[in-house]
């Protein structure tokens, strides 16, 4: 078996409308471990730390923004001033430090049997719409690119999943070790 570990974050706003027993009971029911749990006002710094400041990472958030725009037929230029993938990631970094610091969060450590994809399955797409019904996003998450870009904001989408057993390891490392915030 592979046995994994992975991070989980309830959002803030998955904190604020007291979702956190039916998120955390969708993982159990799964038959995940939970490890570690704590509730955790965050820093901006740590929300950096958080979120890579790799130029891949943030060039694939461009991309996968770039893509829903192209297929919904809107304009991604006029929403952030640039087409350009990187520029678009980094717009994105840069609002996720206010969402991620409106209220505490609610940091999970989960193991089990390749426990990173079955986390990801169970949350869903990033942008709520794109995310399958029975997925936590699909389920109870109403936000979009278009509304959220237009406010200057971040998608508030309820949950943050460790999107590979490296980063996996980098974030829980993070919240739950001691390293120090340089990433
Ligand atoms: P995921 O959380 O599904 O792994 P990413 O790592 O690509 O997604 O992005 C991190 C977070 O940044 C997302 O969960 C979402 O809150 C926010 N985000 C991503 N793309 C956009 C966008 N185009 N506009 C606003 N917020 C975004
Ligand atoms: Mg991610």
């Amino acid at each position: 078996m592979a046995i994994e570990r992975t991070l989980v974050l309830v959002k803030p706003d998955g904190v604020a409308r007291r979702l956190v027993g039916e998120i955390l009971s969708r993982f159990e029911r799964a038959g995940l471990t939970i490890e570690r749990m704590e509730l955790v006002q965050a820093t901006p710094e740590r929300i950096m730390a958080h979120y890579p400041s790799s130029e891949t990472w943030l060039r694939s958030v461009g991309e996968k923004t770039r893509e829903a725009y192209a297929r919904d037929g809107l304009d991604i230029a006029a929403s952030f001033g640039s087409d350009d993938p990187l520029a678009i990631g980094r717009t994105v970094k840069s609002w996720l430090s206010a969402y991620m610091t409106g209220g505490p969060v609610v940091a999970l450590m989960l193991s089990g049997n390749r426990a990173v994809e079955l986390v990801r399955k169970l949350v869903g797409h990033t942008f709520p719409s794109a995310a399958a019904p029975g997925t936590i996003r699909g389920d109870y998450a109403l936000d979009s690119p278009e509304v959220a870009n237009a406010a200057r904001r971040s998608i508030h989408n309820l949950v943050h999943a460790s999107g590979s057993v490296a980063e996996a390891e980098e974030e829980i490392a993070l919240w739950f070790g001691e390293r120090p915030l340089t990433r």
